[in-house]
């Protein structure tokens, strides 16, 4: 007879906890009226353009595998966008990597770089999938937290202070998610000395690189001396707005990639073809409309900085991406209680902070990826959430739960 189905599953998979993301998305999806602040992906449709040559690309049949690192002609494309747009020059031929979303680019690389034990550090409030996607690969997640007092922004002392002999990459993504904190040039050649001075590889998550709002964007991959320390990850789905397509890509020194080819002739062998040629009509032809939706999104940062403020929930000016970490402590609740009270009171999905690792506690991640209609009237409802909050003498836990 069979054991119990518990048995006979991985120990480390078992361990691995859900995204707290999925969680709220689940219970919002439950209910009628919820205006979502809480999901990371645009709310723009791909442009028409990209659509259409994807739709071509079937009707003329390209339904077939592509080279395992994906088109040619796709990543040549890549490379004149890496090199015109970030100053990054890379061989299309062995040094570009068509992926399947910047996530599968991000398991890759661990996989590719990591031995049992290996340390990466993680820098926390973090996107969700780097620990475990290190755990997947036998390494050792070390988080390293940032603060609000410097708008969330990593400073190299913090990297100093979680350095061992075991470490072996760190992971940067600027802007980052959920904080939105962005770093200048400035500010990552006084990171890259550290990376110098411990010889160190460096994860490069540059999803959000289109979208920042006030300082120019520098590739890490550029700053003086880390090209050859730098494995560059990059993608479609934010920028271009075109998340459930699944296309990203990695550009590294070619004996990482070499190795990573193997990885992906094993696993999903290529991204899907007739996509494929709707990311190359999206490098060629369509940034006028990826500038035009940069302009919106800082539209509404600005609007929902000003009113989270106004409310008296304490928010810095992220510098990109499309969100906004506004702190709930003054509320007394802890995010998870914040994020879940207000979504019953008052049907206004958000993220709590937890949900990006012990240092977003005290915080929630509201996406302002969403029309200004939508976010003036998710701040009306925030705003009487928290004056009811104020005035309530009821515990909170009473407040919401018989509604
Ligand atoms: N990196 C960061 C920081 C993200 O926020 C996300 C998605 O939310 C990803 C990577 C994954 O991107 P993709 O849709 O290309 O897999």
């Amino acid at each position: 007879m069979m054991k119990e189905h518990q048995h006979y599953l991985s120990e480390m998979v078992k361990e691995l906890k859900p995204s707290g993301i999925r969680k709220f998305f689940d219970l919002a999806a439950s209910m009628k009226g919820v205006i979502s602040l809480g999901v990371g992906e645009p709310d723009f449709v791909t442009p028409w353009s990209i659509r259409e040559a994807a739709i071509l690309s079937l009707e003329e049949g390209f339904t077939s595998y592509t080279a395992n690192p994906g088109l040619l002609e796709l990543r040549q494309e890549i490379s004149i966008y890496l090199n015109k747009r970030f100053g990054v020059q890379y061989n299309p031929v062995n040094q570009v990597i068509v992926t399947v979303g910047a996530s599968q680019a991000i398991d890759l690389t661990f996989r590719a770089i990591l031995n049992p034990g290996d340390e990466v550090l993680i820098i926390e409030p973090a996107f969700v999938s780097y620990a475990p996607l290190v755990t997947l690969a036998g390494g050792r997640p070390i988080t390293v937290s940032t603060h609000p007092d410097n708008g969330f922004k990593l400073t190299p002392e913090q990297i100093e202070n979680a350095i061992t002999s075991r470490t072996r990459a760190i992971l940067l993504c600027s802007p980052n998610n959920p904080t939105g904190s962005f770093l200048n040039k400035e500010e990552l050649t006084k990171i890259a000395a550290v990376i110098e001075k411990h010889d160190l590889l460096v994860v490069s998550d540059e999803i959000y690189a289109e979208l920042t709002y006030d300082e120019d964007y520098t590739s890490f991959a550029s700053i003086e001396g880390m090209y050859e320390r730098t494995i560059l990850i990059n993608g479609f789905s934010k920028g271009f707005a075109m998340t459930g397509w699944r296309l990203g890509f990695l550009a590294a020194p070619p004996a990482f990639t070499e190795q990573m080819v193997k990885i992906l002739q094993y696993t999903t062998m290529c991204a899907p073809h007739m996509l494929q040629h709707g990311a190359i009509e999206a490098l060629r032809n369509t940034y006028h409309e990826v500038e035009s939706m940069r302009r919106s999104y800082r539209r509404r940062r600005n609007y929902i900085v000003q009113s989270l403020n106004n409310i008296g929930l304490d928010c810095h000016m992220p510098g990109g991406a499309f969100y906004v970490f506004p702190s709930i402590k003054k509320t007394g609740l802890t995010s998870e209680q914040f994020a879940e009270q207000l979504l019953l009171a008052e049907k206004v999905a958000v993220v709590p902070g937890s949900a990006f690792g012990e240092s977003g506690e005290g915080y929630v991640r509201c996406s302002y990826a969403t029309s200004l209609e939508q976010l003036q009237e998710a701040m009306k409802r925030i705003q009487r959430f928290v004056e009811a909050l104020e005035n309530s003498k009821i515990p909170f836990e009473e407040m919401y739960t018989k509604k």
